[in-house]
């Protein structure tokens, strides 16, 4: 275990440890440091930040990892019902850029059942390589063996880095496998690239509520693991023809094991489409004032053949399910068109939407953040906006 403390005799009561720590875990007591340690998570800011060397982090000394046998690059390509889902070729896409750079090879690992085809084609989308486990017990994600199955995968071939969907599988799976192998994990990145000299990944991502972007890096495990959100990269090209060398593994059957079952899968009933697919999304906030005004947003979309999307306080308020929740803790969207009707447009959500080409405002404050990232602003009562904008759009779409 790591400890840190402090050498009183050697504080000079300067306040800099203070500045420094992030967490609020630092205070002066009689001119002295006291390291609130329920607060204090050991980033060490503060002992960089101390001039007088008075506080001392001490890290146990583990057995160090040899990290040399570790190589290439590889994207778990999440399936479902058999199909490739398109953040697998989001990842590809990165993922090729990143093994061009480090002069290693683009590996994906598939896990599914009666994926053989589906597996020699991701060469057409930049895979060097494949590894493929296919089995029954593998048709549709479960943690256990999903987990025990890459993981004997990153025991035996080493890669450097890993990338996987922020997806509920890949955040399901990777934590696991990140804990079992002892890798560095970095949660929701929107920007990877590699320190070439170094051999690290580079791996950037809100922090603070959004308030600062941090690069981070794991400097002393491998692989180094990252998940990446839905619609933050560009898709890899698809190259037709080009061949990938699929490694078949078969495992024992215990490896296959589940603490689990999957009884069902129950698709969610909607009477518009998918947020993170449509190319025209109207999203609703507590704005909106009642689940029944939040239901015009529906008829809104459906005349633009759009989706309906929601800040968290809707969501929270039960006035639409959380799959159409869009933000830092929802989905992240990039359609042509965002109507953000009754949203205040705080950081947290604007993180999840701002890409979006156009993105249209309707809120009653002309203050309200939204506006600084709205391409057009409406100011005006939802109730009174909505309502012209389904009659106006229904005229001129003749609907
Ligand atoms: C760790 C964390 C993660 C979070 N993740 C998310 C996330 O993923 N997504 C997300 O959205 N939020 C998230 N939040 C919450 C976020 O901070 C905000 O609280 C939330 O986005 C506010 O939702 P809102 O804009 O609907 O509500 P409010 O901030 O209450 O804004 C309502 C807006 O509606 C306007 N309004 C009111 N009445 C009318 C009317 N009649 N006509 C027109 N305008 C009107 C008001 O002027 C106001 O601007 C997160 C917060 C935290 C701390």
């Amino acid at each position: 275990m790591a400890s840190i403390k402090v050498h009183l005799e050697k504080c000079t009561g300067c306040t800099l440890c203070v500045k420094a720590c992030a967490f609020g875990a630092i205070h002066m007591a009689d001119r002295k440091a006291v390291i609130d340690m329920a607060k204090c998570t050991l980033c060490g800011a503060c002992v960089a930040a101390c001039k007088f060397s008075a506080i001392e982090l001490e890290k146990a000394a583990g057995p160090k990892k040899d990290l040399t046998p570790y190589k290439d690059v590889w994207v778990f390509c999440e399936q479902k019902k058999g199909v490739i889902q398109s953040i697998s070729y989001e990842l590809l896409g990165e993922g090729r850029k990143l093994a061009d750079k480090l002069g290693v090879k683009l590996c994906a690992v598939l896990l599914g059942h009666n994926m053989k085809e589906a597996a020699a084609k991701l060469g057409e989308r930049g895979a060097d390589k494949v590894y493929l486990a296919d089995h029954p017990a593998l048709k549709a994600y479960q943690d256990d063996p999903y987990t025990a199955v890459l993981v004997n995968l990153v025991e035996e071939y080493k890669p450097e880095a890993i990338l996987c969907g922020a997806t509920v599988i890949g955040r399901s799976l990777i934590s696991r496998v990140a804990i079992k192998t002892n890798a560095g994990l970095t949660a929701d990145c929107t920007g990877l690239d590699v320190d070439v000299k170094e051999r690290l990944l580079l791996q950037t991502r809100p922090a603070f509520g959004g308030n600062i972007m941090a690069t981070i890096i794991a400097p002393n495990h491998r692989p180094q693991m990252a998940t990446v959100r839905h619609k933050v990269m560009k898709e890899a090209e698809l190259q037709p023809g080009r061949l990938a060398e699929v490694v078949t593994k078969s495992y024992p059957e215990e490896t296959y094991a589940s603490r689990t079952r999957l009884l069902d899968m129950v698709e969610e009933l909607s009477a518009t489409m998918n947020i993170s697919e449509a190319d025209i999304i109207v999203a609703g906030g507590r704005g909106m004032g009642s689940k029944e005004n939040f239901a015009q947003l529906e008829e809104l979309a459906k005349v633009l053949g759009g989706a309906v999307g929601a800040s968290r306080s809707a969501v929270d308020a039960d006035w639409i399910p959380y799959s159409h929740q869009v933000g830092q803790t929802g989905k992240t969207v990039v359609p042509k068109l965002y109507i953000a009707c009754g949203i205040s447009g705080q950081i947290q959500h604007l993180i999840g939407m701002q890409s979006s080409k156009t993105i249209v405002a309707v809120n009653k404050d002309p203050d309200a953040p939204i506006f600084k990232v709205a391409t057009y602003g409406i100011v005006g009562d939802v109730n009174e906006i909505v309502p012209a904008l389904i009659k106006e759009f229904k005229r001129a779409l003749n609907k």
